[in-house]
């Protein structure tokens, strides 16, 4: 098998080569707050910049390293849709309910890209609109129909209709049936991201502390304790904020949520003359199927960010790089000989209903399960679940407190991921036959 790693090549994430995550020299937490976020994710930290800017005394702790979870990892899109297609959505839930949420997930986007730019966070961020790629005829008139009916419905959407003739005006690709071109939808570095929020976080006075764990919870008259290997924490509220890093110390939270690990690569530099080949339009991909694969340049456009593959379990990181760049080399036949840099993963929530879920429980506010778009929902739900803990009214969105289900025999270690994977990849070849 021909070397398809270049020198040096990693299993870290590539983001961490701009920002890396900070070393482990970390100060004891204070013994008293108003709030205690557990999970130092760009959800804890968005809560947090809220929090502090009211003048609330907040704590952010995390068990690794700050940033140690998906918002350090991810792929980096700034989206405008929830995970549910819109016209599964519908037939769920109704088209009100469906018009309603998907506003929610609209008010998400234009929250987070206005907190790029009002804060002032470089992140690389660029609105270059999204192209969704379809991998059947029968998946080109799904979307079609999806993007009428939406607008039918109201949700504020920007899109067009790209027919298999003119693809390759986005991506150097035969194997498509066209797709959506979706405006108002960005990419930027995650790593760069986050690492704003910490600084705006800390800056506005919350502390934002790494490799403190939070191992157990007791409520009282008067608030909680939080305890932690550093000591313990009087604190009037607590926000668990751990998606799919969740720990056993909240076992209601933890049975609600599905932890899978998504994978991606990254190859070395690339001439500016095959990447302009392979995404003339400079624009990230994403496949509209249930198991996606995803593509996309990276902050400044000299190489290839590839991932996908999530729920899969094929051993060793370096099986995942082969495996993804077979994958990448199928969809872009032309990065066939490319070296790879980079191949790292981290773990995405799920949840059972596919939809993301905030709301408080035993007192404490949870807001998780972000089925793969946290990066937008969790940012404006983390600002959302402060205003709850101020208790302003404004806090309140469509998704809050909807039941959140869980499973029979579930406690968090998801049994079942092999055929759930396979259930869905065969609901993608269905969708498949034409
Ligand atoms: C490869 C990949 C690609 C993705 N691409 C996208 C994308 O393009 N767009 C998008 O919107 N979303 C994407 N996602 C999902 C997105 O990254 C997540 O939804 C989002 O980052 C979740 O943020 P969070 O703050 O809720 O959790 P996380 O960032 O995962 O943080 C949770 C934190 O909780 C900490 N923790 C756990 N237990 C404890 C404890 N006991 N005490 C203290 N701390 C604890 C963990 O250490 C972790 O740091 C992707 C995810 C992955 C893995």
């Amino acid at each position: 098998m021909a070397d398809i790693f270049a020198d040096g090549f990693c299993e870290t994430p590539y983001w961490w080569d701009l920002a890396p995550l900070e070393e482990n020299d970390e100060p004891t937490p204070a013994s008293k707050a108003d709030v205690v976020i557990v999970g130092s994710g760009n959800v804890g930290l968005s809560a947090a910049l809220s929090l502090a800017r009211l003048d609330r005394k907040v704590v952010v702790l995390d068990a690794q390293e700050i940033g140690h979870g998906a918002s350090t990892r991810n792929a980096g899109y700034l989206g405008r849709g929830l995970g549910f297609k819109y016209s599964d959505l519908a037939a769920k839930l109704g088209r009100e309910d469906a018009a309603k949420l998907a506003s929610v997930a609209v008010a998400a986007h234009d929250y987070t890209a206005a907190l790029i730019r009002t804060e002032q966070i470089t992140c690389a961020y660029r609105d270059t609109g999204r192209f969704i790629a379809a991998p059947s005829k029968k998946a080109y008139d799904k979307l079609s129909k999806d993007l009428d009916l939406m607008r039918h419905d109201g949700v504020p959407i920007d899109a067009e209709m790209i027919p298999r003739e003119r693809q390759h005006e986005e991506i150097a690709s035969d194997i498509y049936h066209g797709g959506q071109l979706l405006r108002g939808n960005g990419i930027m570095h995650p790593g760069l991201m986050h690492r704003g929020l910490v600084e705006r976080a800390r800056s506005q006075g919350a502390d934002v502390i790494g490799f403190c764990p939070v191992t157990s919870v007791d409520r009282h008259s008067g608030g909680f304790t939080v305890t932690t290997p550093k000591g313990k924490i009087e604190t009037r509220d607590v926000f668990i904020a751990t998606n799919g890093y969740t720990p056993k110390a909240f076992p209601w939270q933890r049975r609600r949520v599905v932890p899978a690990s998504a994978f991606m690569i990254a190859t070395e530099t690339l001439s500016p003359e095959l990447m302009a080949k392979v995404l003339p339009g400079g624009r990230p991909l994403l496949e509209n199927r249930n198991t996606p694969l995803w593509i996309r340049p990276n902050e400044d456009g000299t190489r290839i960010l590839f991932g996908g593959t999530t729920g899969e379990d094929l051993g060793s990181l370096t099986a995942k790089a082969h495996h993804l760049y077979s994958e990448m080399t199928r969809v872009v036949p032309a990065l066939d000989g490319v070296k790879l840099t980079h191949c790292w993963t981290g773990k995405v929530a799920m949840s059972f209903d596919f939809l993301p879920h905030t709301g408080t429980h035993d007192g404490m506010h949870y807001a998780m399960g972000w089925c793969a778009t946290g990066i937008p929902m969790g940012t404006y739900l983390g600002h959302q679940t402060a205003l709850r803990i101020t208790g302003d009214p404004a806090s309140v969105t469509a998704l809050d407190d909807r039941p959140f289900p869980t499973w029979p025999f579930y406690y968090g270690d998801p049994w079942f991921m092999r055929w759930a994977v396979w259930w869905l990849q065969y609901q993608d070849r269905q969708m498949m036959k034409d």
